[in-house]
């Protein structure tokens, strides 16, 4: 037997039960991890509540974990019992023992332990295809970055400023503002109030040609209020609620803006993609350009607390997860 933790129904943080179940055996293709650590991420909040779908009740919930390989099924190659490695998108991972496709994982190298890569991973290549997919980012550019002292907003912060962007950060609280100035940020607004005021008197009215947006409902339209003519928004979560209703004349009326809405699964699908990505993570983390902080840990059987402080703002950098 293994533990887990699974959603039986959609709730909030107490339905997260803390479960025993069978340890699975390697299929063919595929590695059993005995998982170090497992993230959390804001996106096992919605797949707890039921903003996102699970394919069944009762489900493991979790999307990233690492740790080390335990057994290896047939027809696997390059992986063997001992290798250090990790995921970063596949529902499931809250659970002490996994079994899982090989070409789903990436080897760790030795510079990044287990725990680092599980509070890295998600974020990391989500920041990745945030900043060198979605619009390579340009030296000189100034973004608007929301969430700014969170897991994926740290990262954020760090990669655009050793990219040679101007970093403008928005977080909620004055200790939050401190860890987004050391990671880089040039500004930082604390609190969300009248951020188009604030961005059009630093960049002297011109305003950012992009705009990070994961807060998403209650900060929609100042957004858009925040970009140049012909500027992205790139709304890539929902922290504060899904957007919807939006009507297209609100681009037009901006200057022509574009929206887009990445998932990260878009852009790391496929094995090469996944692995190429990686190691362009691997090597910003390698080159000291980007550290990883862990700023909470939570044993296995307390994932609710984790879903708790998670979703009451009350983590900086990133939450993971460990066996107990
Ligand atoms: P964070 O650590 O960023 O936590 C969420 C933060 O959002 C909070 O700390 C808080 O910061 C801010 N926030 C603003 N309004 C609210 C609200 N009403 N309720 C809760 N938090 C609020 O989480 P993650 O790093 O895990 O994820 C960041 C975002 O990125 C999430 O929205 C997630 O869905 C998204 N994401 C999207 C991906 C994609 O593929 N599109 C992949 C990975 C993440 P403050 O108090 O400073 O405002």
């Amino acid at each position: 037997m293994t533990n887990s933790v699974r959603v039986h129904a959609y709730g909030g943080p107490e339905a997260l039960s803390f479960d025993q179940i069978p340890k699975p055996a390697p299929a063919t293709g595929e590695i059993l991890i005995r998982q170090e650590a497992m993230g959390v991420n804001f996106i096992d909040v919605y797949y707890r509540t039921g903003l996102y779908k699970l394919p069944n009740l009762p489900s493991v919930i979790g999307m990233e974990a690492a740790g080390i390989v335990e057994r290896v099924g047939a027809e696997v190659s390059g992986i063997a019992v001992g290798d250090r490695v990790a995921y970063p998108t596949q529902l499931g991972a809250y659970v002490t023992h996994r079994s899982i496709a090989a070409d789903l994982v990436v080897k760790l190298p030795d510079s990044i332990s287990t725990r680092q890569a599980a509070a890295m991973m998600l974020r990391g290549l989500t920041v990745q295809a945030l900043l060198r997919q979605v619009r390579a980012l340009q030296p000189g550019d100034t973004i608007l970055v929301h969430a700014a002292a969170g897991g994926v907003g740290l990262m954020l912060c760090q990669w655009a400023a050793h990219l040679g962007a101007e970093v403008i950060g928005i977080v909620s609280t004055e200790a939050k503002a401190e860890r987004v100035r050391a990671s880089g940020a040039a500004h930082v607004l604390v609190g969300y109030n009248d951020v188009p005021a604030q961005v059009r008197r630093i960049t002297g009215g011109a305003m950012v040609p992009v705009v990070y947006d994961s807060v998403g409902k209650d900060t929609f339209v100042d957004s858009l209020d925040c970009l140049s003519p012909r500027g992205l928004m790139v709304s890539y979560g929902n922290a504060s609620g899904e957007v919807t209703d939006v009507a297209l004349r609100m681009l037009a009326a901006r200057g022509s803006l574009y929206v887009t809405r990445p998932k990260l699964a878009t852009f790391i699908g496929r094995p090469e993609q996944l692995r190429s990505a990686s190691a362009e993570l691997f090597d910003v983390v390698a080159s000291g350009a980007l550290t990883i902080d862990i700023g909470q840990q939570f044993p296995l059987s307390q994932t609710a607390e984790a879903h708790r402080a998670l979703e009451s703002r009350a983590t900086v950098g990133s939450t993971i997860l460990v066996p107990d």
